[in-house]
């Protein structure tokens, strides 16, 4: 193992924690006398989310409507989106252990994540892992967004090394796991236990139900070749 290439949101980032927060501290400013409950709530915005899939007008458009009642403007909805998801975001747990250990064995690392460079960077630098990246590369910048071949491949060039030298290690089936092995990365998918794609074959060298077991697996597989 010569680097390792991470996706970020529910890889590196308990994105799905950070939206949970949300939604609570939405409900208990602004829905709490209401008839819909904070469970209630905090599962509607998860389904309008769609882990972070639905482009971010569409979702705050959605929110608005569905709750304008609750809501002096929308942008008060969008204000504490970006507080709580991009300001003050969750990480996985382990995530720094692991980090550090990395780079005590000289291990470069990158990152390689779909989504705005506002947005994506705002998370890199308010979960204050930065420095441990050698190359960090954001679709919108970059210009094309996994799972173009292009941008795995770009990860490793920037990293010096060939594909097959890296591992790539992130939550999605096809823009993680499926796209960084057709450039010869070799592969970790961190399940969250949700289910492989039924048409996709599963191409993982090792999976792991949270990003800890996961780097558990990385390693292990190491040790074993
Ligand atoms: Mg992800």
């Amino acid at each position: 193992m010569k680097a390792v290439v991470f996706d970020l949101d529910e890889t590196l980032i308990d994105r799905s924690s950070a939206v949970t927060r949300f939604a609570e501290r939405l409900w208990e400013s602004n829905l709490s006398n209401g008839e819909l409950s904070q469970i209630d709530f905090v599962n509607d915005v998860h389904l309008k989310d769609r882990h972070g899939y639905t482009p971010r007008d569409e979702f705050f458009t959605l929110m608005w409507e569905a709750y304008s009642k609750a809501f002096t403007s929308k942008s008060t909805i969008e204000d504490a989106f970006y507080d709580q998801v991009w300001e003050t975001p969750v990480l996985a747990e382990g995530v720094i252990e692991w980090l550090s250990r990395l780079r005590e064995l000289n291990i470069p690392l990158g990152i390689v994540s779909n989504g705005s460079t506002r947005a994506q960077q705002a998370k890199i630098k308010h979960s204050r892992i930065g420095d441990y990246f050698s190359v960090t590369i954001v679709s919108e910048a970059f210009g094309v967004k996994k799972p173009d071949p292009t941008i795995y491949q770009s990860a490793a060039d920037q990293l010096g090394l060939s594909a097959h030298e890296c591992w790539f290690v992130g939550d999605h089936p096809v823009n993680d796991v499926w796209g960084s092995k057709q450039v010869g990365f070799q592969t970790a998918w961190v399940h969250l236990n949700r289910p492989w794609l039924p048409d996709l074959d599963p191409c993982y060298d090792v999976k792991g139900e949270s990003f800890s077991a996961t780097m558990d697996a990385v390693l292990e597989k190491e040790r074993g070749v």
